[in-house]
């Protein structure tokens, strides 16, 4: 077990666009890779991205099984089965015109919640471990967290998307709890 420590907002390396994976993966990238799995499923939390624990690398990590009531339909409680999925480089390549609004949450913003809309549905490409390249169509709450994820390779964080004043709220109570 290797828990890495995630960065809190305001810490300047959320803001930055983080760089494209190179094929094959070094070992670090896999270590990386494995810690971050570590300090996801530690913190708990549905995923996490390369930046949060300071790698400005295009890769992130879900897993919206484990703690999901609702998109489980084996009966198995919460917490019982994982499904790790590794997302390297990827690429939006279409969202839905139709929106929808979710309560988001993010380990980079401890204990703070806010409304956010997102595109309903989109289409994903993006690499595998091994370069293989995957596209697909994801709806409902993967699509959300992906795209929540996605938008810290780019340096956005979901309380980009509330109101100036909130934001500011939400920035006001980081620095006097975590002190960055
Ligand atoms: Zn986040």
């Amino acid at each position: 077990m290797a828990v890495r420590e995630i960065l809190i907002h305001p810490d300047e390396v959320l803001q930055q666009v983080a760089k494209p994976v190179l094929f094959p993966l070094s070992a670090e990238v896999e270590q990386l890779i494995t810690d971050m799995a570590d300090t996801m499923y530690d913190a708990p939390g549905v995923g996490l991205a390369a930046p949060q624990v300071g790698a400005l690398l295009r890769l992130a990590i879900t897993d919206t099984v484990w703690r999901d009531k609702e998109v489980r339909h084996d009966g198995a409680k919460a917490g019982e089965q994982r499904e790790l999925k590794v997302w390297i480089n990827p690429e939006i390549t279409w969202a839905s015109n139709e929106m929808e609004e979710w309560e988001e949450g993010c380990l980079s913003v401890p204990d703070t919640y806010g409304d956010v809309s997102r595109p309903a549905a989109i289409r994903l490409r993006w690499f595998d471990q091994q370069g293989v390249v995957h596209e697909q169509e994801f709806r409902g709450f993967q699509a959300v967290a992906l795209q929540h994820e996605f938008d810290h390779l780019d340096g956005k964080l979901f309380i980009d998307y509330l109101s100036p004043l909130k934001r500011k709220m939400i920035t006001k109570k980081m620095k006097k709890l975590y002190k960055s």
